[in-house]
């Protein structure tokens, strides 16, 4: 009996004790580009400061558990559901978690969701170091602020609400005019709003896509494919800092990564799809036959239709996989590269990226 009582004891003990193993972290697996470092970042996300549903601690370690590198923590500032429970401190949530995700590794910006009815919409300012000052009735009073903090602002889910649904009118031509609109989120969460896109692109306004999430984020951790994945900006920065990020979103230099797609500028995709691509040299040969190993590095099944009239019809690479593919050209053809397009990459709302199919002879 004292044996048993002395093993629950043990047992006990050994429960509280707290747990020193680490959290498991799925990393998100896109390259770094030849002269930029690839950041996963999600600059749209909720806390129970405004209308979400979890503590902004929560929002660092499941940005941790999910292969993030940057997150901005951007509740609403008109729009405060919780404030009989909890008072409007719109610098709390930030100050809350800073440590936090210093210890992680995750890049941290304080931000704020700028909140009016359609029109004008919902916008997004990041990068603040107060955010209190831009809780003011003046629309545009806000947007001055923002640009004296010297934020980066993007209008959010244009598609969304009101009768105008998105169309750009005359708040955003106002604001594009005094340089305080520098992108536009072309997605958001299982939205992909094809006319901002266009917009973002006509007007070298920064593409972005993120997941405006207000629940945990345990659904999405545990079916993780390459079609259902958290929608993400890539960022292609010099360096993993607050400055650099700043630098490159005010570049355009993004990327955004939304239902097995990846949309973006011609430089980056064409960059990031020869980071993915390794193409081996053909390990067997039958006359004109070749047999090759194709690697993707990438988080994303790479989908190509070819140009030309050499090589498969379509060639499918999947994600983080090595596709074996039979070619039948002759050998100058393959060394010259096979005309494709990755016709998941897209460069416009109906345009898709071209792609040279180098194959090497040894
Ligand atoms: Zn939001």
């Amino acid at each position: 009996m004292r044996r048993a009582t002395a093993f629950l004891t043990a047992l006990i003990l050994l429960c509280t004790l707290p747990a020193a193993t680490a959290q498991v972290r799925h990393e998100i697996h896109f390259p770094d580009l030849p002269d930029y470092r690839t950041l996963k970042c999600d600059f749209h996300t909720h806390t129970v400061f405004s209308d979400g549903v979890v503590w902004p601690t929560v929002r660092i370690d499941e940005a941790w558990r999910q292969g993030l590198d940057v997150i901005a923590i951007t509740d609403h500032l008109e729009y405060q559901p919780h404030k009989q429970d909890l008072p409007t401190n719109h610098n709390r949530p930030y100050e809350l978690v800073a440590g936090r995700a210093r210890e992680r590794g995750i890049l941290l910006i304080r931000g704020a969701e700028i909140t009016r009815d359609t029109p004008p919409g919902h916008h997004n300012a990041i990068f603040l170091s107060d955010v209190s000052p831009l809780e003011t009735e003046d629309f545009y009073a806000v947007f001055d602020e923002a640009q004296r903090q010297r934020a980066f602002v993007f209008w959010n889910h244009p598609g969304w609400q009101g009768a105008e649904r998105g169309t750009w009118g005359e708040w955003q031509a106002k604001l594009y005019e005094k340089k305080q609109l520098h992108g536009i989120e072309i997605c958001n969460g299982g939205s992909y709003y094809a006319y901002a896109h266009g917009l973002a692109l006509e007007k070298k306004l920064a593409l972005v896509g993120n997941s405006d999430i207000h629940d945990p984020s345990l659904e999405t951790e545990r079916t993780r494919t390459p079609t259902e994945h958290r929608t993400l900006t890539l960022v292609f920065a010099n360096e993993k800092t607050i400055e650099g990020l700043r630098e490159a979103l005010f570049a355009g230099r993004t990327a955004v990564w939304y239902q097995n797609q990846l949309i973006g500028r011609e430089p980056e995709l064409a960059a990031m799809v020869s980071a993915c691509i390794r193409v081996n040299p053909p390990h067997h040969r039958a006359g004109n036959r070749v047999w090759v190993k194709i690697e993707n590095l990438c988080e994303l099944d790479i989908e190509l239709q070819r140009v030309g009239e050499v090589g498969p019809g379509r060639i499918k690479l999947p994600a983080r996989a090595t596709a074996l593919v039979r070619i039948d050209a002759p050998a100058e053809a393959l060394s010259a590269g096979l005309p494709y397009r990755a016709t998941n990459f897209l460069t416009g709302p109906d345009q898709s990226l071209s792609v040279k199919l180098v194959v090497p002879d040894r």
